[in-house]
């Protein structure tokens, strides 16, 4: 059976831009281009494939730059193509920390409820190998920071392996301690594996002087192609292949994807050139939304809370507590009417267990129970939020009786 889908649109408002983004049209030219003209496997000793090979490798030099990765001298950064930021934050975790610890000496590593579950799933296949498994604390601000520094400390020796995530995709908070881990040193004492997902297209990433020694992530969240990532590691950093295979420097067998290295090429080039504006633009959307969305649930007689509005936040994500309700209920109820709201990171979708990195934050159980999140794109209008407000204003109305009738019922 062949689904029908509208070209554009579909009546439907979309504000789950932290899940993805629509291809940029800019992003889709390119790809096709490379599509035609550098088809062939990048491989291939012969003319076709020395032309797919030349694109690739222009494509990994152009993101490493942008990223402020070291492009020359004798300890040139590495970036590997994986299928996403999911495959990266497993070659990271998983890739580092095994060539780093042996079975005799394994390490500890140090997670957190920022991170993504791709992550924790790394981490805990870790743990299945002997290593020690540390879940660090967030403190008032969100940041593991302090539990961090105090991780490594205590870990010196036994090559620590350090996960943290810049700006968390549950509640969009910025952990502002991620810059003041050590520097780079000669070689790596510390292994600190950054998963900036949903950082790239706001932040300044400073690859050189972050003290990171991998970062993971992917442009289908900044309008590129979906179904490529990338891992960047240090010049230094041993790494054993998750998928074995002779491409990518040996660390991840398959075909390379060109198009799409192209496609996440233009994005990045794109969403760096135009942050400053974009960032502007999409948080004043959001902060907008966010006050008419408190409005219409109070209307409606409706507590919700913002969650981290005194933090410091990326500027995309709205995390909205409705005291009283489901999270799932409202994203079903908003989706009827027409509005693309999420529970939280997509890959947790349908889950009913409630968001750790809203738990972490030490809220109350409701706020975790009750919490969507709205998140708003480059390509977010004023007149798509105001639609938003309007049909969930209609939504709050009538999950507040629905609410009152099964108070009144007892149930
Ligand atoms: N990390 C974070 C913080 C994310 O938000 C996501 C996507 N939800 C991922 C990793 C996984 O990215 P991908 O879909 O490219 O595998």
């Amino acid at each position: 059976m062949t689904v029908e889908f509208p070209a554009a649109g579909g009546g439907f408002i979309y504000l789950d831009h932290a899940a993805a983004t629509p291809l940029r049209p800019e992003v889709a030219e390119a790809m096709q281009a490379a599509t035609d003209g550098a088809f062939a496997n990048p491989s291939s000793p012969h003319a076709a494939g020395r032309r797919a090979r030349a694109v690739l490798e222009d494509c990994r030099e152009r993101i490493l730059s942008l990223v402020g990765g070291r492009m020359s001298g004798g300890h040139r950064d590495r970036l590997v193509f994986t299928s996403g930021a999911t495959e990266a934050n497993r070659l990271g975790v998983l890739g580092s920390g095994r060539a780093a610890g042996t079975m005799a000496r394994p390490g500890v590593v140090g997670v957190s409820a920022r991170d993504h579950s791709s992550i924790m799933r790394a981490a805990e296949r870790l743990a299945a190998d002997g290593w020690g498994m540390t879940m660090l604390p967030l403190d008032g601000r969100g940041s593991t920071a302090a539990a961090a520094a105090e991780f490594a400390a205590t870990n010196r020796g036994r090559m620590p392996l350090l996960c943290t995530t810049p700006v968390c995709g549950q509640t969009g908070i910025h952990d502002a301690g991620w810059r003041t881990f050590p520097e780079r040193n000669q070689p790596p004492t510390l292994l600190v594996h950054a998963d900036a997902t949903q950082a790239a297209a706001w932040h300044d990433l400073s690859w050189q002087s972050s003290g990171w020694t991998s970062l993971a992530f992917s442009p289908h969240k900044f309008g590129g192609p979906r179904g490529i990532g990338a891992l960047v590691i240090r010049s230094d950093l041993p790494l054993a292949a998750v998928v074995p295979g002779p491409q990518e420097l040996g660390l991840r067998g398959g075909t390379e994807a060109v198009a799409l290295a192209v496609g996440f090429a233009r994005a990045l080039e794109l969403a760096v050139a135009e942050r400053a504006a974009t960032r502007r633009r999409v948080s004043d959307l959001r902060d907008r939304f966010e006050r008419g969305c408190v409005a219409a649930a109070a209307a409606a007689g409706i507590e919700a809370l913002v969650i981290g509005t005194s933090y410091d936040r990326a500027p995309h994500v709205a995390a909205i507590a409705f005291n009283g309700f489901d999270r799932q209920a409202i994203v079903m109820a908003a989706d009827l009417a027409g509005v693309c709201l999420a529970t939280g990171t997509a890959c947790a979708s349908g889950s009913s267990e409630p968001a750790s990195a809203i738990i972490g934050l030490g809220m109350p159980a409701w706020v975790a129970r009750g919490a969507v999140r709205a998140s708003i794109g480059a390509t977010t209008s004023e007149h798509d939020v105001e639609t938003a407000l309007d049909r969930l204003d209609l939504v709050f109305r009538g999950l507040a009786s629905q609410g009152l009738q099964n108070a009144a019922s007892g149930r």
